[in-house]
């Protein structure tokens, strides 16, 4: 593969750091290129602490994603930098000569090190947050792999969590650091470039660093950060949950209705798009989650519906109680030898044990696994407790 020459945008969008061991709010903006605001907010956020000299407890750190994309506004160059965070991916491009690297590979490797770096560097809890915006209009929101220690540390900002994108999507940057234990979300701050878009993704970072307990107590004045989240998610359910995810090729040249916002209700039958076979209706009452006006990227939209508050409480507490150990007690059911945070699951057998309760207990990632079902709950590391407590 070739590479586009490399543009002068820094890889390492600055660091604050006062010496007093903590956590690390490691913050990543633009993986995708056409949506800088990301960018903007965090270096504003650092602006403020180098101008006023904030005594943080731990630090933050924070990187430019897709570099040579961000200069050009386009989403990527050659592939999709937010899709190749799995495993297999990455070992098989670490083992191939980086002189053979494309656009993305180039960007992968040295976000990698980046991370990597990180994580080694880390003198307490890592909180990984990657800061998106979305090609249709509504209130910022936060995705983020089903943990109790994700909800908290997500919920603690006031913004409405979505829970079951991370798990649907594979190999996002999230993947990454769910896979080492690390609290970690995605910010979606509103419309790529919504006036207000710039000052979610800010107020964000600002509460986060208040509720991680990094921020010193009364020194900053957050209210106007406050305000700005509850302006922008006024009305706004506090938890969704992702339960149709309408994906597409180019071959299918979907199209949405103009008019949908992150958000919406949509009755069932009612038409949400157009693709090469004709309407794209909702397959029962729902919101309508990411749709998609842009050309590139392969989710048409997603399909959500609230959760009760109940239900958040009573997965907290049966994953308090450890309950995930019991299934493999479940007819049908039985632990992966090989990862301990995978259950197999016979259909035949325990099709009476509705999904429902593997999400209740965390396991969200479902995949085909010859004639079973396998389905796999994120972890996270114990130190993660002690996070916006
Ligand atoms: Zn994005």
């Amino acid at each position: 593969m070739t590479r586009t020459e490399t543009p002068a945008i820094r890889r390492e969008l600055g660091v604050w750091d006062c010496g007093a061991a903590g956590p690390t709010l490691c913050v990543l903006a633009g993986i995708h290129g056409n949506e800088p605001a990301g960018v903007q907010a965090v270096l504003r956020v650092l602006e403020r602490l180098r101008d006023q000299a904030v005594p943080l407890v731990g630090r933050v750190v924070a990187f430019g994603g897709n570099l040579s994309a961000l200069a050009r506004g386009v989403r990527f160059l050659q592939r999709d930098l937010n899709r190749q965070w799995g495993e297999p991916h990455i070992v098989r491009m670490l083992e191939r000569d980086p002189t053979e690297d494309g656009d993305e590979d180039y960007e992968q490797r040295a976000l990698l090190a980046a991370f990597e770096r990180v994580i080694q560097t880390a003198r307490g809890p890592v909180v990984f947050v990657d800061l998106h915006t979305s090609s249709a209009d509504g209130p910022p929101f936060l995705c983020l792999a089903d943990t109790i220690d994700n909800r908290r540390v997500a919920l603690s900002t006031g913004v409405p969590l979505i829970l079951g994108i991370e798990e649907t999507i594979d190999g996002a940057s999230l993947e990454w650091w769910s896979q080492r234990g690390v609290v970690n979300f995605a910010v979606e701050g509103g419309r790529h470039q919504h006036p207000e878009t710039v000052g979610n993704h800010e107020a964000v970072l600002w509460l986060l660093l208040d509720s991680l307990g990094m921020a010193p107590k009364g020194k900053l004045d957050l209210r106007p950060f406050r305000e700005q989240i509850e302006r922008s998610t006024r009305g706004q359910p506090s938890v969704v949950e992702i339960v149709h995810r309408h994906a597409i090729s180019e071959q299918d040249r979907y199209v949405t209705k103009p008019g949908y916002k992150n958000f919406d209700f949509v009755r069932r039958g009612q038409q949400i798009g157009t693709d090469a076979r004709g309407p794209v209706n909702a397959p029962y009452d729902c919101r309508v989650m990411l749709p998609l006006y842009q050309a590139l990227g392969d989710d048409a939209f997603f399909l959500a519906r609230d959760i009760n508050p109940f239900w958040l409480t009573v997965a907290r507490l049966l994953r308090w109680l450890r309950l995930h150990r019991l299934v493999g007690w479940m007819p049908g059911v039985r632990h992966d030898p090989d990862d301990m945070h995978t259950i197999l699951v016979d259909p035949r057998i325990a099709r009476w044990f509705v999904t429902e309760v593997f999400h209740l207990l965390g396991f969200r990632k479902e995949r085909k696994r010859g004639k079973l079902l396998a389905f796999t709950r994120r972890w996270s590391r114990r130190e993660n407790a002690r996070l916006a407590r």
